[in-house]
């Protein structure tokens, strides 16, 4: 075997296949794009295709989740830079033209291929803070247990090292794509952007001092130098996130929303997330949290709100037409009892809604989305006493495409198709609750679990191969997340 170095990606420790470990057969098919500069003719074996290809997904159960729903039993996917360039099935000629073409080819024989998992709602560094205080309502959790461990604890640092944490949890769970509402958001940024992940990242505004901005003032200022920063990178949508109606006072919400405007991000909001919420709005406004957002022009086709449990027929008219994207969250409103969002008649009503693990702190305690994509199915079926009511195909949907719709980046993920970013994830299958196998989608939702994600691939980078993490320093990551503890639990004595 032997390795050019044009077949190592940045990582850097990747196992790569090379080509002439395959069977050989002389190539015609294959032409080298013009602007590609790393291909390398072979100068010893005149009949070996020139590699071309950056990376080629071969053998795999490719499930699409593009609109007509194709499967490919066995199929083939390219990627050239960050891009997909091809999902066909693998038929001989397409071997021909793409896996002896390719300068990095993964075999997938015996596993699903899939878009990547988007997890739409997330404080991602508070991984450190996961199971500090349960089984409390949200006022004590919130203020007896969080808030002190926030304001005595919470700075970069700590930022850093939960997002890194959780970036290394998220990716063995499938996920390409988060969104996230914290602190210090440029570090969640750098360390998400370290990953290798994709994330719309919103800085958290609110009228009360938070751990990095202690006026309103400073978190806009804050935010406006953030969202510059970031403005056309390729990984991160730097994001303004007003953290819901009951933090933040009109003009908050208005400035926040104004600022996301100018600079085209996108805006991260919880919105009727509780019963309180509700009953306060109408006290307060005298009407729902949606149709105040909307009162005060906040709502738009660029707006990703977090749960949309309390919203009634009239919201839901609303947020369709405004287009916003709501994101379910089973596991935190089944563990704070915040309620059962309406997703069925939020979907029928066309909102686009997507799936998110919340927290992970308090309200989950983990990030595994496809344990949502579980509960969310189960959560509407024993709400409405019927199993047709949420199906497997519908929650796999809410965790790939239609996330990408919620999140108002379906033209760049959620499926596997020609011209979108190149971020997909294979799933083992043999593991014995993974056999056997009748339907996928059935399979995905209720059988497999984020531990069966084998590889990840985000814009075209391997960021997990075969179970190994490429981009996170793991052994590092689990062992500061140990000293924290120690930290903060001393730190509310
Ligand atoms: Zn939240």
């Amino acid at each position: 075997m032997k390795f050019q170095n044009s077949f190592w990606r940045s990582s850097g420790v990747l196992a790569v296949l090379v080509l002439e470990s395959l069977p050989l057969q002389p190539l015609v098919a294959a032409q080298s794009p013009a602007k590609h500069k790393h291909a390398q003719r072979p100068t010893k074996q005149k009949s070996v295709a020139e590699p071309i290809w950056d990376l080629v997904i071969t053998g795999g159960m490719v499930v699409t989740m593009d609109r007509p729903h194709r499967i490919f039993d066995k199929g083939i996917i390219v990627a050239q830079g960050d891009l997909i360039v091809a999902v066909e099935p693998s038929t001989r000629a397409a071997i021909e033209q793409y896996v002896h073409a390719a300068k990095q080819l993964i075999d997938a024989k015996g596993k699903l291929v899939l878009p990547g998992f988007i997890n739409g709602h997330t404080h991602a560094a508070m991984t450190l803070l996961r199971g500090l205080k349960d089984d409390v309502t949200l006022e004590e959790w919130l203020t007896k247990s969080i808030f002190p461990a926030e304001a005595k604890n919470v700075n970069e640092e700590f930022v850093r090292w939960g997002t890194r944490l959780a970036a290394a949890e998220l990716i063995r769970g499938g996920v390409t794509t988060f969104a996230d509402m914290y602190y210090f958001e440029d570090a969640v940024a750098e360390e998400t952007k370290a990953a290798g992940m994709r994330g719309a990242l919103g800085e958290t505004i609110l009228d009360f001092p938070a751990p990095d901005n202690k006026t309103n003032d400073a978190m806009l200022e804050y935010t406006e130098k953030f969202l510059k920063r970031w403005q056309g990178d390729s990984l991160i949508h730097a994001a303004v996130a007003p953290h819901s109606i009951y933090t933040d006072s009109e003009k908050t919400l208005k400035d926040s929303a104004a600022l996301a405007r100018k600079y085209n991000a996108p805006i991260l909001i919880h919105v009727g997330e509780t019963k309180k919420e509700l009953n306060d709005s109408r006290e307060k406004n005298g009407t729902t949290p949606v149709q105040y957002l909307d009162k005060l022009g906040i709502l738009g086709p660029d707006v990703l709100a977090a749960h949309c449990v309390w919203v009634d027929q009239t919201d839901r008219k609303v947020l369709a037409q405004r287009q916003v994207g709501c994101v379910h969250n089973p596991s935190s409103n089944m563990m704070l009892a915040s309620g059962v969002a309406p997703v069925l008649e939020e979907r029928a009503a066309g909102i686009a809604v997507g799936l998110g693990t919340d927290g992970p702190a308090g309200s989950n305690n983990d990030l595994n989305l496809m344990e949502e994509m579980d509960l969310a199915a189960k959560l509407q079926k024993i709400t409405k006493m019927d199993p047709r009511a949420l199906s497997a195909q519908a929650v796999v949907e809410m965790a790939t495409i239609e996330g990408a719709r919620a999140l108002h980046m379906d033209k760049e993920i959620g499926s596997l198709e020609t011209g979108k970013k190149a971020d997909l994830i294979l799933i083992g299958l043999d593991a014995p609750n993974a056999v056997p196998m009748y339907d996928v989608y059935a399979q995905l939702a209720y059988t497999l679990k984020g531990s069966d994600v084998e590889t990840v691939i985000i814009g075209g980078r391997v960021v997990m191969r075969d179970k190994k993490l490429l981009t996170v320093d793991e052994p590092a990551a689990i062992a500061k997340a140990r000293e924290f503890r120690i930290k903060i639990e001393a730190s509310l004595k």
